[in-house]
Order: C-alpha cells, then structure tokens, then sequence
C-alpha cells in the first residue's frame, strides 16, 4: 500500500480502468478509488476510463448516467506519461480499456487468483471479499494521507456488499466487517442502497417463476437453468437482467453446484457457476472462463458443451460428496 501511495504521488495523470462487463465490485472500486484519488490529491488529473458500464447500476452517481458507454481515450499520447490502475481484473485479456498497453507503468490491485502479475506493482489478495474491501482498508490504513468521501464509501460500501452477497459468503472475514464498519461511519443511506440494488421489476419475478418451472437437477445435485433467447424477449428482460436468475437456484438443500447458461445476443451462451463448500473455477477454466473459487463465469457455444459442463459438475460433486461430510 505505502508502494502505491509512492508511485500515485509520481504521476499527475492517474488513468483506473477495471475488466470488462462490470459488477458492482468492480463499478465500486474503480469509481471509489477515483473519489478517494481525486480528494486526496486536488492537483492531480484522475479519471475511470472504460468501454462499459453496468446495467442496474445507473443508480450510483457517475460521471455519466449511461448505463453503457465508452468514454476511452483513443490517443496513444495521452496514456504516455500516465500511471493506469487496473482493479478486479486477473487477466489482460479481461481489461475493458485496451489502451493501458501506452501506459508510462501499470498497478494491478485484484482479488482473484494472481494468474497474471501484469503491473510493476501487484497488489493481489484473492482471500479478499471483493476488492472493494481493499480499497476500503487502503483508505482505512492510510487515513492520514487518504481522503475517504462520502460518494466513495457508498460506492466502496456497494461493492462490498455485492460481492460478498451481503456478507454472506465464506469470503466475509472480522477484516470484512471492520473495512464495512469504516465505509459506514460516513452515514450512508442503507434503505436507499438496498433498495436500489434489490428490489426488482414484477416481470422479473414472472421469470423466476418459469425458472422454478423449468430448473433441472443432475444426478448428484447440480441445479440448473437455461434462459434461451426467447424466454428473455417473453419477459423483455436483457441477458444481463436475466442472467441475474442464477440466484434464484442458490438455497436447494444438497445442491452444491448450481448454473445458469444464458444465451447472449452474439448466439454464445453466458454461463454462471456458483457452489458451496466445494470450488469449480477449474471447471470455469475448461470452458473459457475463470473466477473464484465458489463463483465463476464461462461461455459455451452449444447445448452440446452445456451437457459436458453440467456432467463435469456432477461428476466433481459425486466425488466431494462421496469423500466429505458435513455438507448441505
Ligand atoms: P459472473 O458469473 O459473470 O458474475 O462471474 C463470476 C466471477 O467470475 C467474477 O468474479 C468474474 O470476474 C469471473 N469471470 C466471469 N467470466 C469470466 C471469464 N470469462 N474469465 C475469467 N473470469 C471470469
């Protein structure tokens, strides 16, 4: 962190980028970072560039209320005397603004598996609940140097409470809760925030009606959906809106694994991975994805792959069911 501080005092443009397709850890870190950047040194030029932003989130005050836009700078020159901070991304691939390459030095600051060390520095801890929680110790740790707003520890905070599933999730540690404690002493509007990220639209809860009608589950507990093209445009929801559902399959008693499998307007099929007590992001891997250990993401381009994926699940958890106990 004090390496961090080092390098961002060197530069006077700080350009945050973050991967492509963004959650709400990743809309929050990035944003957050750029809130407590920019309050914290009134001098520099820092900026989120990104060629999307995340639907459902419009909510959350961006520079930009578009829920899905570029605001990439295409000038090799701009990015050469830059410093780029690259938050929640594993990979190059997955990095949204593809420009960092001019970048003068790059940071990487991520939760996931460290599969690529791609910055000078590489500030990766996959224990964390999201990275969100990083920045937040960052800021917390560093309190006599960093700025923490309002707008940021409800950006933070968001992304927090996203990624962890509402503190849920095995990932949520006492540094979890005491990183939530610090973002909370700036009074944030819970009911507000809550609302915005859970409440849903009637045609949603008609789909996940057809979603307990149509679910399957395998031989040893792998629940799952697929949520064709056509049953999107019944209920005029985007993929994105529909892939949402994959939590719709998450509380079935001895179901470790559970899927959704969402076809995405390109004719490929967005594939959703979740698990408890158990990981499968080396069955992500197999299927051009990756993620953490309990919550991956794939693509498969045909009923064909989806059968194999789902009988690569099962046969995992017959194994882990056959060798632990004290599972649900
Ligand atoms: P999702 O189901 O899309 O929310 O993804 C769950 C987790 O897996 C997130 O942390 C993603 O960053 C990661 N992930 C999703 N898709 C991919 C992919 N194609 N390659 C690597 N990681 C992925």
């Amino acid at each position: 962190m004090k390496n961090i501080i080092k390098k961002i005092k060197e530069y006077n443009k700080i350009i945050i980028t973050r991967h492509q397709r963004p959650d709400g850890d990743c809309v929050g870190a990035s944003l957050g970072l750029r809130e407590i950047l920019k309050a914290s040194f009134k001098d520099k030029e820092v900026k989120v560039l990104a060629d999307d932003f995340a639907e459902g989130l419009n909510f959350i005050d961006y520079e930009d209320n578009n829920t899905c836009f570029t605001n990439i700078v295409y000038d090799e020159n701009y990015y050469k005397d830059c410093l780029c901070i690259v938050v929640d991304t594993a990979n190059t691939a997955r990095i949204s603004n593809k420009m960092y390459t001019f970048a003068k030095e790059i940071i990487k600051i991520d939760h996931h598996p460290n599969v690529e060390p791609y910055g000078v520095i590489n500030w990766v801890e996959d224990e964390r609940s999201s990275v969100c929680e990083m920045i937040a110790h960052f800021a917390k740790e560093n309190r006599e140097e960093l700025v923490l707003t309002e707008k940021a520890a409800k950006l933070l905070f968001m992304g927090m409470v996203t990624d962890s599933g509402r503190f849920r999730f095995s990932s949520t540690s006492p540094e979890t809760l005491k990183c939530a404690a610090y973002l909370l002493e700036k009074n944030l509007d819970l009911e507000t925030l809550y609302a915005n990220l859970y409440l849903k639209d009637y045609s949603s809860f008609k789909l996940q009606s057809e979603v307990y009608k149509k679910m399957k589950i395998s031989k040893n507990g792998v629940a799952y959906i697929y949520i064709p093209k056509a049953m999107q445009d019944k209920y005029g929801l985007t993929p994105n809106e529909a892939s949402l559902m994959v939590s719709s399959l998450d509380s079935i008693k001895g179901s470790l694994i559970w899927i959704a499998f969402i076809d995405n307007v390109d004719g490929s099929i967005r594939v959703r991975l979740r698990s408890r007590f158990l990981d499968i992001n080396d069955i992500a891997v197999n299927y051009n994805g990756g993620g953490h250990g309990r919550a991956s993401g794939a693509t498969v381009y045909n009923l064909k792959e989806m059968r194999k994926l789902i009988n690569d699940c099962d046969k995992k958890l017959k194994k882990f069911k056959e060798e632990n106990t004290g599972w649900l």
